[in-house]
């Protein structure tokens, strides 16, 4: 006879991964939420920034609609619409070493209609590059995206920088296998699985304040401002939290959800095996001093990516332009003041032509934040390090990006994870392994 579900779930860590599982027991038992920051969100939430008076998103994110996990969370809040999408596959690009434009549209079906002609593929791709993508969908656990790509324009202008921006994590250590996954739900599937979506009024519109606006509904507690500093366990259970405001009991009936960075999980809990090597990303937000637009196929997508340079993307909003540049530790030396300027002559050069008002002269007020963790590094050491969401302690059960979801440190991993850890402690919920 299989014993009956928690009576009430504690969750530690209010990132993605912690609101999915908290979203999802809700409605089925009682839910406490601790969360170490002023405000929930983790890594994707989104602040007001004094100098830039402006709220910003402290990263740029983007999704694929091949994110199925993230739509029914979205759903389930009521809160799909406050996303924006071009309605398309559609991927604008420049070239900073060539000042080459040019766009990919992937069409809706799973025939690569794309290919077939000169005209639509990546400019200077020799059909044979394609290898790549079939190397990738076959590759082992111990191989590295380079050991994959077949050299040319498709894999410099298209199969890196998606290896780089999925991943995290530069072509020479980035695993081939976590790529391979990502390519098998993406551009395998056809352009209906590869339509960029994006936080239209932040990320914490989307993905936080909906979900908070569900816990308080439900009559969850979420306490933020509440680091859990040790983790006390007697014969094999939990039965209490240590926090600075005193000892939180863990009933005989009563669960917890650990779903905190892995350095923390590991620090709570030495058994945890958890990646410890990690990547930086870089954000750079420029405050325009006019509201400006961008014609054509980088208006409607609103974004545009960058290929020969530092920048990577580039999100346009009104009166901002955000940047990311990913696996940026190579970038760890290079001053902030340094990276802006570089950053905002790429742009400048990318974007003069597409916009409605020009850009400055002169670079206008930027703020760079660097993300020192980013994410785990995606290597295949790390990815052999990540654990699933059940474990030896009964009443215990691990969630966030960094466990073993199969996919890369992303929104999708972390709401997936926070369903596979609803499930590891017996509950319903939407969470069933994929490939
Ligand atoms: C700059 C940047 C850009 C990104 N871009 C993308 C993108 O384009 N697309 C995409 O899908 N993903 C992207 N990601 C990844 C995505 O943001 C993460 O995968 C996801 O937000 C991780 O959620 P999580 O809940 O697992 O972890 P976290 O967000 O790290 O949440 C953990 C929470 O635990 C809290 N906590 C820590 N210690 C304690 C404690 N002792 N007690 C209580 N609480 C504690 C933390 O404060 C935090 O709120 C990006 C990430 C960054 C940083």
């Amino acid at each position: 006879m299989s014993l009956p579900p928690p009576a009430r779930v504690h969750i530690i860590g209010g990132g993605l991964a912690g609101l999915s599982a908290a979203v999802e027991l809700a409605p089925q038992t009682q839910v406490r939420l601790y969360e170490a920051g002023p405000s929930c969100g983790g890594r994707a939430r989104s602040y007001y920034d004094r100098a830039l008076e402006t709220e910003i998103d402290n990263g740029n994110h983007l999704l694929l609609s091949a994110n199925p996990y993230t739509f029914r969370y979205l759903d389930l809040l009521g809160a799909r619409d406050t996303l924006r999408t071009p309605g398309a596959a559609l991927f604008p690009w420049y070239d900073l070493r060539d000042g080459l434009a040019w766009h990919l549209n992937l069409g809706r079906g799973r025939v690569p209609y794309w290919l077939l002609s000169p005209h639509t593929r990546v400019p200077g791709m020799r059909l044979r590059e394609m290898a790549g993508l079939r190397n990738l969908l076959r590759a082992g656990p111990g191989e590295v995206v380079a050991d994959c790509l077949v050299p040319g324009e498709f894999s410099r202008r298209l199969l890196e920088p998606l290896a780089v921006s999925a991943l995290n994590t530069d072509i020479d250590s980035g695993s081939a296998q976590l790529l391979g996954t990502i390519v098998r739900r993406t551009l395998a599937k056809g352009g209906k699985a590869c339509q960029p979506w994006m936080a239209a009024r932040g990320l914490s519109r989307s993905f936080v304040t909906p979900a908070l606006d569900w816990l308080k509904r439900c009559h969850a507690e979420v306490h933020t401002g509440q680091r859990i500093t040790e983790i006390v366990r007697e014969k094999g259970r939990i039965t209490a939290l240590n926090s600075a405001s005193g000892p939180i009991r863990i009933g005989r009936d009563e669960a917890v959800i650990l779903a905190v960075p892995p350095v923390v999980a590991s620090a709570l809990l030495p058994e945890v095996e958890a990646p410890d090597a990690f990547e930086s990303i870089v954000n750079a937000h420029f405050r325009l001093p006019v509201s400006t637009r961008a014609k054509g196929v980088v208006g409607k997508a609103g974004f545009v990516g960058l290929v020969g340079g530092m920048a990577e993307w580039v999100f346009l909003h009104d009166r901002v332009l955000s940047v990311t540049v990913s696996a940026a530790n190579r970038f760890a030396d290079i001053p902030s003041e340094v990276m802006l300027n570089m950053i905002w002559e790429e742009i400048s050069q990318a974007l003069n032509s597409v916009l409605t008002t020009p850009l400055p002269l002169t670079r206008p007020r930027a703020r760079l934040i660097r993300e020192k963790r980013a994410t785990f590094a995606a290597t295949p050491l790390q990815a052999r390090r990540r654990p699933g969401a059940a474990t030896s302690t009964v009443n215990l059960a691990l969630a966030g990006d960094w466990t073993d979801t199969g996919l890369p440190s992303t929104i999708e991993g972390a709401i997936q994870s926070g369903l596979a850890a609803v499930a590891a402690l017996g509950f319903r919920s939407g969470y069933s392994k994929q490939d």
